[in-house]
């Protein structure tokens, strides 16, 4: 058995046992292989394994991967910041966006998407300055300054965890996550039915998943030696 399989038969038993832990299914976890550090070969390996969602950040990452699967039934998502200019290089061929931040962005998209884009909020939870992502208090007029985009559905939340932070910690901002999914989606804004919540990655996706996560996104953890 190769490494890859091996990585992603511990991943799965890991994975089915937290969300029984937390009497969900197995169905009701979206795992998103981050393929952003690895060739075209592992990748391919992936697919063959039957993972449909992928993960990218940078548009040649994308185009290149993109290509090579062009066999596979992919559901392809953007992570990391999505710099205005790009936009039109990957709006087409991708089906989420993990890293909506802003109003430039979202207008940038809904000039040039031909069809409606799923997009998560990127929410920077703890504040820290150096991170991308709106804060808390933001989600509220960002909505509504978007509310009348017909291109953009907002589906979700998405945050990452601070760097190197203690599990305490890392909960705590999983949890509030949650939280301000649940008070946007109260809302019923029709293009913002924030059902989803993306969080959790090799470090932290069993926290994540406690914290009813409904997509993690994974990458080292299939690929090295975790
Ligand atoms: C790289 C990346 C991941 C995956 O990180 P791993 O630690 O390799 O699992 C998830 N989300 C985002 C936004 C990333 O940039």
């Amino acid at each position: 058995m190769n490494e890859i399989t091996k990585n992603a038969q511990a991943v799965e038993k890991k994975v089915t046992q937290q969300l029984l832990s937390v009497g969900q299914q197995r169905l009701d976890l979206e795992i998103i292989v981050v393929t952003k550090s690895v060739s075209g070969e592992e990748t391919e390996e992936i697919a063959r394994l039957g993972y449909r969602h992928l993960a990218e950040n940078r548009p040649e990452g994308l185009k290149e991967k993109q290509k090579l699967l062009s066999g596979y039934p992919i559901t392809w998502h953007y992570i990391g910041s999505l710099q205005r200019r790009k936009v039109k290089q990957v709006v087409n061929s991708i089906d989420y966006l993990h890293s909506l931040d802003r109003l430039s962005l979202a207008e940038e998209i809904e000039k040039r998407a031909e069809k409606e884009i799923k997009c998560f909020l990127q929410i920077n939870i703890t504040g820290e300055e150096t991170k991308s992502g709106l804060k808390p208090e933001e989600i509220s007029s960002f909505l509504n300054d978007i509310a009348s985009f017909q291109k953009i559905k907002v589906v979700g939340l998405m945050t990452m965890a601070p760097k190197d932070a203690n599990e305490k910690t890392v909960r705590h901002a999983f949890h509030m996550l949650k939280q301000l999914r649940d008070e946007t989606r109260e809302k019923s804004i029709p293009n913002a039915p924030c059902t989803e919540l993306s969080m959790g990655m090799s470090q932290d996706y069993l926290i994540a998943i406690e914290e009813g996560a409904t997509f993690v996104r994974i990458g080292s953890a299939f690929f090295t030696n975790y």
